[in-house]
């Protein structure tokens, strides 16, 4: 369930995620930048909230964080033009993209996809959601920290698809529901955790997400 700072609930729906959305973050992927949004999605159920310990699975040796902007949707809604994008917006909070580094680039040399590296149970923690009316269109400066050291640190503005280009495409392409959320990408500085490790990210000074891995 999001949990908004006025009190309100929404169900989470489906997680869109948005890949190589920074430039430097592409080049230390050894990627180029991609005319169109890469999409991924993650269920409802790869969802944590703010406080949570997080178990890694077994399976991965190499799972890193992401820091990024979580847009979450207040409206259904499809083909929606750039300047109507924040109107159907219910809020913003920071996230962690947890993504299997190890099983993702074995995905990516056979060509198959990425669903068991992005969309794991417990991949997709999100702090609670700043209302629209209270945070504003930003841009904001995400930040991640692992046990206290800056690891990513970094301004929305430099993102290549703007929240208003990211809605209008995604609602070209899919129908969005109330509580399905978007993943913005995250900038350059991904690096590994592992248990033990407490996570810390921040949106400015208006979300924060703390959580713990085990
Ligand atoms: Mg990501």
């Amino acid at each position: 369930m999001w949990t908004l700072t006025n009190g309100d609930e929404i169900p989470v729906g489906t997680m869109y995620c948005i890949g190589r959305n920074y430039a430097a973050h592409a080049a230390e992927m050894g990627a180029s930048l991609p005319a169109d949004p890469i999409v991924f999605i993650k269920p409802p159920a790869a969802f944590r909230q703010d406080g949570s310990t997080i178990a890694l699975p077994t399976w991965s040796s190499d799972v890193h964080h992401e820091v990024e902007l979580v847009v979450v949707i207040g409206t259904a809604s499809a083909g929606i033009t750039e300047e109507r994008a924040w109107s159907i917006v219910a809020g913003v909070g920071v996230g962690l993209d947890l993504t299997a580094r190890d099983i993702q680039s074995a995905a990516k040399e056979s060509g198959q996809p990425w669903a068991v590296a992005k969309s794991w149970t417990g991949s997709a923690p999100v702090s609670t959601i700043v209302p629209l009316s209270s945070s504003g269109t930003g841009p904001w400066t995400l930040e991640c920290s692992v046990n206290g050291h800056v690891m990513q640190h970094a301004s929305t503005h430099i993102m290549e698809h703007s929240v208003e280009r990211l809605i209008s495409y995604l609602s070209s392409v899919f129908t969005l529901q109330p509580g399905d959320c978007i993943f913005t990408g995250t900038p350059d500085g991904v690096g590994p955790v592992g248990r033990g490790n407490v996570v810390t990210a921040t949106l400015s000074d208006i979300a924060s997400l703390t959580v713990q891995f085990e």
